[in-house]
């Protein structure tokens, strides 16, 4: 069972990636529904919005101690939560990944946009369609981390340990191979 973090945001989207592989999904609303979860994806929205939303409720603590035991997801804003540091403006983060994250990092003229990456999992690498929506350039990879997709010389999806992350929104495409990955991570 994979949760979604309802806060705000797209995860009904994650929830029809996750149908179409045959994995049940549930909508977290509330800390204590973490117990009755497998992996969490932290969806993309405002990561200012989904900031305050935390603060308000004490999701901080009870969302430390869930990625140290089980995998989590985050993407576009989810991704935003979950780096070390984060600029443009700086704002505080769970600091999960070693990654840095520029907000807004592909700036105003192409703000939004579809693109074709790589992606190389497993020891294969293909092509992957992406959609990028004001999202959060990754400005610095550590070196204990995994650079897992690239798009126009970026590192676009990165994993350390049970953290997986991507600065676009696979669950906007209808290629479920970034979907497929996580709930590997999970089988694992
Ligand atoms: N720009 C948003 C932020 O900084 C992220 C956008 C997204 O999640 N699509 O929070």
């Amino acid at each position: 069972m994979i949760g979604l973090l309802g806060l705000q945001g797209d995860y009904a989207a994650h929830g029809r990636m996750l149908e179409a592989l045959g994995v049940e999904s549930r909508v977290v609303k509330k800390p204590e529904q973490l117990a009755e979860i497998d992996g969490l994806i932290f969806p993309g929205g405002e990561s200012t919005t989904l900031i305050k939303l935390m603060d308000s409720w004490d999701w901080w603590a009870p969302l430390e101690g869930f990625a140290a035991a089980k995998p989590v997801f985050g993407t576009c804003a989810g991704m935003i939560l979950l780096a070390k540091s984060v600029s443009n403006p700086p704002q505080k983060s769970l600091a999960l990944i070693d990654i840095d994250v520029e907000r807004n990092g592909y700036g105003r003229q192409i703000d939004s946009f579809e693109g074709t990456g790589s992606f190389g999992v497993n020891g294969q690498t293909r092509e992957l369609p992406m959609v990028f929506i004001r999202a959060p350039r990754i400005s610095r990879v550590g070196a204990g981390v995994e650079a897992l997709a690239e798009c126009r010389g970026d590192v676009v999806m990165a994993r350390q340990g049970n953290v997986l992350v991507a600065s676009f929104h696979p669950e906007l495409t209808d290629d479920l191979g970034v979907h497929r990955y996580f709930v590997e991570m999970i089988g694992q």
